[in-house]
């Protein structure tokens, strides 16, 4: 397997990396290959050596990043990559640069006390979640290659190793311009900065049209989540890519019933990271990039004015893309602030009554969305006001998926795999990366909402 490496962060300052192989593991099995990205990323045929980290590929330096974050608000100036590494950088056919990352490959300096492991569960969840969103639309991190590694991992019981192969336009997030401020290392700032701004946002100028540009993409990254019942779980500033793209996918999940207080992971006890709370912490999450910006400024009381008002447009921003993500869910393909009652009503009744997020936007014009609906009369009333804004079939068509990866279909994919059993994994995939296709009476059952039984609260 040949991939032709241009690795630019490895000729970064050196104190901004640590070079790390991965360590090889037992019996490499690859059990999901991503043809069409590995063809964007010109990859002959997938080589399970290399994506278990056994067989270090020509023109590979692999190194681990390191990086600092606010968790669950907390700083913790200490992070980085605890288990994974990334090989470098490939150009793909369309002349994107990318990260080729394997996550579960072993200790690293960053891993503190953990394992530098990962088990086939949130391997198949990332798999799964990531190229869903793809699929709708949303930038995110790229699954390309999973594999199970032969070897057990121990958390509160023996699981099957198992190490995913990620791609992203790169894996430079908040927390890495946070580390360098932090440190008051302005030598690896500098060089971050001039690398993010010609790597990704060539028409910034400087630190504060960087701050723009990221706050600009990243708002409308949270309404893309948003208009999906998406719940990311964990939105530590480690967690934010600056590239604009969802990276991390731990604890996160599509919502079945709609309820805005949702939460699916079990550390986020006061729901931080709530459904309803994402654009708040958003703003949040870029008022700290903005702070780690400040000492590149060479007047820094007038950078931390100017940066105060660039962090106040993240919510005008993204309400602006909220009202176009809801407005094209609704048929409405040039929304005004008068269409916002109209979609917070609706929001409103699915809250009250606990509709499936997911089946009432994908069928809102027939009886299987008002069947969601408790209040059936308080529906109807509704549904005459949407029906004078003269909704456009293919526009609700086009945002909203009738196939979402639903937790219990996960779960069931996970229990599965634990078993060697991976039919469940595959049609899942197939489904949810084909998510706006006319349902069959193969994928149908991936549209339904679980049953009580079947409901799973914690992905975490
Ligand atoms: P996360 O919550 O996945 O964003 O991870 C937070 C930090 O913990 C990162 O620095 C990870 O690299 C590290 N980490 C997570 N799991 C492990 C593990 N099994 N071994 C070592 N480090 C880990
Ligand atoms: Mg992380
Ligand atoms: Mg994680």
């Amino acid at each position: 397997m040949t991939l032709r490496f241009d690795n630019s962060y490895a000729t970064l300052p050196p104190q901004m990396f640590t070079p790390q192989l991965p360590k090889p593991v037992k019996a490499p099995a690859l059990f999901a290959f991503n043809a069409d990205l590995g063809a964007q990323l010109g990859i002959d045929a997938p080589d399970a050596q290399v994506f278990a980290g056994n067989h270090v590929p020509d023109g590979a330096s692999p190194l681990t990043q390191a990086y600092a974050g606010h968790q669950f608000g907390n700083w913790n100036p200490q992070l980085g990559d605890g288990r994974a590494v990334l090989l470098g950088e490939v150009i793909g056919k369309d002349g994107i640069r990318r990260d080729i990352q394997l996550k579960g490959s072993g200790p690293t300096p960053y891993s503190r006390s953990g394992d530098g492991r990962a088990w086939l569960g949130p391997v198949m969840r990332e798999y799964l979640v990531s190229e869903a969103m793809h699929a709708m639309g949303v930038p995110t991190t790229r699954a390309l290659a999973a594999v199970t590694t032969g070897e057990p991992v121990y958390r509160e019981e023996i699981l099957p190793g198992a190490i995913i192969t990620r791609i992203a336009q790169s894996h430079i997030r908040v927390g890495t311009f946070q580390f360098f401020a932090a440190r008051g290392d302005m030598q690896a700032l500098q060089a971050l900065t001039d690398h993010v701004i010609a790597r990704h946002y060539p028409d910034a100028a400087g630190p504060a049209g960087l701050l723009d540009a990221v706050i600009a993409r990243y708002a409308r990254l949270v309404a893309k989540w948003m208009g999906l019942g998406f719940i990311h779980g964990v939105m530590n500033t480690d967690n934010v890519s600056i590239a604009g793209e969802t990276i991390d996918y731990g604890p996160c999940a599509f919502m079945d019933a709609f309820h805005p207080d949702t939460v699916f992971s079990a550390i986020d006890q006061f729901g931080r990271y709530a459904y309803s709370n994402q654009p708040g912490i958003g703003a949040w999450n870029m008022a700290q990039f903005a702070t780690a910006l400040i000492p590149l400024m060479p007047d820094r009381d007038k950078a931390i004015e100017d940066f105060t008002e660039a962090v106040h447009r993240f919510p005008p921003l993204y309400e602006a893309a909220w009202l176009e993500v809801f407005g094209a869910k609704l048929g409405i393909g040039t929304p005004t602030d008068a269409d916002i009652p109209l979609i917070n009503d609706l929001l409103d009744l699915m809250t009250k009554d606990q509709a499936d997020f997911t089946n009432v936007f994908a069928n809102l014009d027939q009886d299987a969305a008002r069947d969601q609906f408790i209040d059936r009369d308080a529906f109807d009333a509704w549904a005459v006001r949407w029906r004078a804004r003269a909704p456009d079939a293919g526009l609700m068509a086009q945002y909203n998926p009738q196939i979402i990866p639903r937790n219990h279909r996960v779960e069931e994919a996970i229990a599965a795999g634990r078993d060697g059993d991976y039919t469940h994994f595959d049609a899942l995939l197939a489904a949810v990366t084909a998510p706006y296709a006319p349902l069959t009476d193969d994928t149908a059952r991936f549209a339904r909402a679980p049953t009580v039984e079947e409901k799973v609260v914690r992905t975490f």
